[in-house]
């Protein structure tokens, strides 16, 4: 289990929440991926679904020229950052998996999880280092 953090959390809108477990939903039962980026104030802005060239139901790779695409996007910007990768759990819970753990956290991103083995979707938030992972706290504002 992952131990949970106390620095600020990552905000993130009613309205992004929604793309991200629509994107799961799509690719189910394969795992989706993607980025988001942030401003300044740690607020999630967009959203950038990525394609899991794998096109697996227990692990991810995104698409590496997607990915270049929203770096270099993000770059030239001054006020968003990358801030956070996800993917999907279609049929597990919504933490970090061995795989997961493995891969690391694509440096000190936050790594969003979101689950769909319930009913009711669930989202959670996670930093994943040196094998370990912490969750972090995520706030949904409409
Ligand atoms: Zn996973």
């Amino acid at each position: 289990m992952c131990r949970p953090v106390t620095d600020a959390g990552f905000i993130l809108l009613a309205d992004q929440r929604e793309q991200i477990i629509d994107h799961a939903r799509r690719e189910a039962p394969y795992e989706c991926c993607g980025l988001i980026s942030a401003n300044e104030a740690g607020v999630a802005v967009t959203v950038h679904e990525m394609t899991n060239i794998l096109h697996s139901k227990v692990t991810f790779e995104m698409d590496p020229e997607e990915q270049l695409a929203v770096m270099t996007e993000l770059k030239d910007s001054d006020v968003l950052h990358l801030a956070a990768i996800y993917h999907s759990h279609p049929r597990n819970a919504a933490y970090p998996s061995a795989i997961d753990l493995n891969l690391g956290g694509y440096g000190n991103l936050l790594h969003l999880i979101v689950s769909l083995a319930d009913e009711e979707p669930d989202l959670r938030a996670f930093r994943i280092r040196d094998g370990g992972c912490e969750e972090a706290s995520l706030l949904v504002v409409a």
